[in-house]
């Protein structure tokens, strides 16, 4: 009698078998199975990232980042690259302190600004203490070699494995010189695609060499969900 119970309960759950274990960016288990991993991730109408355009000019907060902490190893976690910090790293906004957990990086970016794509985008993420999360984005364009992405990439860890730093640096070397930014709610881009995410996408980019956008590109492949529909979200510029 067990024993049928237990075949039945199989049958019952093949279907599901076949769909990948872990989420990823490969044919099987990409974006577009993400909502066997999480439903709002197919049926969310606040998802991220977003293709940025139509910006509405408005007087929003000044964006205070207050990065005194320095970078101290780089994880990869098969998904992404993505950088450890330690010391006080906080964005206020909405009369709000957001700690800055992680960065990491998407070759190629996964906004796009007035339908432009970039090599690479980097994401800091923050939380305030009731778990609501913000994250600053930073594009990033060809041009000189880019020295905070040179002290990253000096030994890239493979997946599952941390690198320590040789020589931490300040995270604010990471930003770009502050010139505005975009604001619109949005999501988490991978699963569980959380939505409830304050997005700020810097207005101006940080530059990087192509040989280091390829040695990213190299270890991460293609890391970029493309872009979710809009729906009723409208998108602020900072004046
Ligand atoms: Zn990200």
């Amino acid at each position: 009698m067990k024993r049928k119970v237990l075949a039945t309960a199989l049958i019952a759950a093949l279907p599901y078998i076949s769909h990948a274990a872990e989420w990823g960016y490969g044919e099987e288990n990409g974006p577009d199975h993400w909502g066997h991993f999480a439903e709002v991730c197919a049926s969310g109408k606040n998802q991220s990232p977003v293709d940025i355009q139509n910006a509405a000019a408005s007087d929003l907060d000044d964006l205070e980042l207050s990065y005194h902490g320095q970078v101290v190893d780089i994880l990869n976690n098969g998904h992404t690259l993505q950088g450890g910090v330690e010391g006080h790293n906080v964005l206020t906004i909405d009369d709000t302190e957001f700690e800055l957990k992680q960065f990491h990086f998407h070759t190629p970016s996964e906004n796009l600004i007035n339908n432009q794509s970039y090599p690479l985008e980097a994401h800091f993420v923050h939380a305030d203490q009731n778990g609501n999360l913000a994250v600053v984005a930073v594009m990033y364009e060809v041009d000189d070699k880019n020295n905070q992405v040179a002290q990253l990439s000096q030994s890239l860890p493979t997946a599952g494995e941390t690198t320590a730093l040789d020589q931490p640096f300040a995270v604010k070397s990471m930003l770009p010189e502050f010139d505005g930014y975009y604001r619109f709610s949005g999501s988490l881009t991978t699963p569980p695609c959380s939505e409830g995410v304050r997005w700020l996408v810097l207005n101006n980019s940080q530059h990087l060499s192509q040989e280091q956008a390829d040695a990213l590109h190299q270890v991460m492949g293609d890391n970029n969900r493309p872009v979710q529909d809009i729906y009723a979200r409208q998108i602020l510029l900072s004046q």
